[in-house]
């Protein structure tokens, strides 16, 4: 270990990916950080595995990026969509021929707090957990050698995940909504359809996200309802239909073997940041379905803004400002492919064809979905013409079959699809 500067500009509290890149960028602006992480071997769990391309720049900037590419991985160049009508495939490519990265949770993180380490003006401490917070003086445990001690910063950084202490210290409440569970699944041996995309196969009980993660590795995400069995046979009867036949040898034999890790789902909206001086960044800010993977590549950015920001306000402006998207893209799509109510299915029917007739909406939904567009006008004319569109089948297919009454009440359900991203809005707006 490196000796303790007291002296220290910034504290970062917490090495997940986050904590490591905003590390990483004070330190590349000059200021010298200290890195305090309570659990070095909480890097096991079940996490974000897909990196978008405005993560990578950020990455290579830092000099992380060589370092993840020794490692064993797969680059992306986009999605492709697997409707649940059984039509064709569609494909969604990164513009300007640019990529994703994907590999194990773990590997990403052990390379993040290497590259943080090795750095001169980082001093990364493991097994410290940070115990009290009181203006700008820190404390935390030393948990080796039950030790304490108090180091005085200028900046404190909150990076300290879903259940942050920092946030508790600032008395702003935990409070988020379960959306749905996770079961990862890891197949080995195996190809998908369209190597180097991710996949989502749709028509499950929620979606199922599949991509590589090292040379034999493949990765299978499945979205399990709230109210569903957390169980290996519940996830063959519901997601076997699903996917591929030549993934189902292997997803057979990883589930007989017990190869399913879990993580729940949860919804809290990014309204608070902090205040001056302990400012909060990545999942401690607040988080959302992982549908779009887009956790840490919203995290990285709000790391690299807090670095440039002339003051915890500006800050704080531009990551209320540049959050709604990402934020409503992944809950609004999470609904769009799980629900089955005649709206939803009007809506994915919509989104289909708008997909597959129109390359500008390509483009549009990869700028949307890596983070690299987060401005609001921009997601809400895709978002009100899929919607418009929806309500056009809805009335032609009403006229067609005499159903006017039906038609009716399928349209007045469309209102709760615009209600909640407009009440989220407001809420975000003045909070
Ligand atoms: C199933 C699932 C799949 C996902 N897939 C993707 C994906 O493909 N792509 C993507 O971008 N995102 C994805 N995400 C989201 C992504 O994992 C998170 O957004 C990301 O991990 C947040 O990083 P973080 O550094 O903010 O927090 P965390 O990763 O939670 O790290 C917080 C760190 O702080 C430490 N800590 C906590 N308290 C203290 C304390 N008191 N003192 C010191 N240290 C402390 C913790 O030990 C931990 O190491 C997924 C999430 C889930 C659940």
């Amino acid at each position: 270990m490196k000796s303790l500067h007291l002296t220290s500009d910034v504290a970062v509290i917490g090495a997940g990916p986050v904590g490591c890149i905003t590390a990483l960028a004070f330190a590349h602006s000059g200021y010298s950080v200290v890195l305090l992480e309570a659990h070095p071997k909480n890097d096991k769990r079940f996490a974000g595995e897909w990196l978008h391309p405005p993560a990578i720049k950020i990455l290579q900037h830092f000099g992380v990026w060589s370092n993840l590419q020794a490692l064993e991985h797969s680059t992306g160049l986009g999605f492709v969509v697997f409707p649940d009508d059984g039509t064709e495939p569609i494909k969604l490519n990164y513009p300007d021929e640019l990529i994703g990265f994907s590999c194990e949770h773990n590997k990403i993180v052990s390379t993040l707090r290497n590259t943080a380490a090795a750095h001169p003006n980082i001093q990364l401490i493991l097994s410290a957990k940070v115990t009290h917070i009181e203006g700008q003086n820190l404390t935390f445990l030393d948990i080796k050698h039950q030790q304490t001690q108090t180091i005085s910063v200028e900046c404190i950084v909150g990076a300290d995940g879903r259940s942050s202490f920092a946030r508790k210290t600032l008395n702003i409440s935990n409070n988020y909504s379960l959306v749905s569970y996770m079961a990862g699944v890891l197949l080995e041996d195996v190809e998908l359809p369209f190597e180097r995309f991710g996949h989502v196969f749709l028509g499950g009980p929620g979606p199922a996200l599949t991509y590589r993660i090292g040379a034999r590795q493949i990765r299978v995400c499945l979205d399990v309802p709230i109210d569903s069995q957390k169980k290996a046979s519940y996830l063959w009867d519901a997601y076997s239909q699903v996917l591929p036949k030549s993934l189902l040898p292997a997803f057979r034999q990883a589930l007989q073997n017990d190869k399913v890790v879990w993580a729940a789902n949860q919804f809290s909206s990014r309204t608070h940041y902090g205040r001056d001086g302990l400012a909060l960044v990545g999942d401690a800010t607040g988080h959302f379905h992982p549908m779009t993977a887009t956790g840490m590549t919203t995290g990285f950015l709000d790391g690299e803004s807090l670095v440039h920001s002339r003051s915890f306000k500006a800050y704080r402006r531009e990551r209320k400002l540049h959050t709604y998207v990402p934020e409503m893209l992944a809950t609004t799509l999470h609904e769009v492919f799980s629900r089955d109510d005649d709206s939803a299915v009007a809506i994915r029917k919509a989104i289909y064809q708008m997909w597959r007739q129109n390359p500008t909406y390509c483009v549009s939904t990869m700028r949307l979905l890596s983070g690299a567009e987060t401005n609001l006008l921009f997601f809400g004319k895709s978002f009100i013409s899929g919607v418009a569109l929806a309500m056009a089948y809805v009335i032609k297919d009403s006229a067609s079959k005499r159903q006017w009454q039906h038609g009716t009440k399928v349209l007045q359900s469309f209102g709760q699809w615009m209600r909640s991203p407009a009440v989220s809005l407001v809420h975000r707006a003045f909070h």
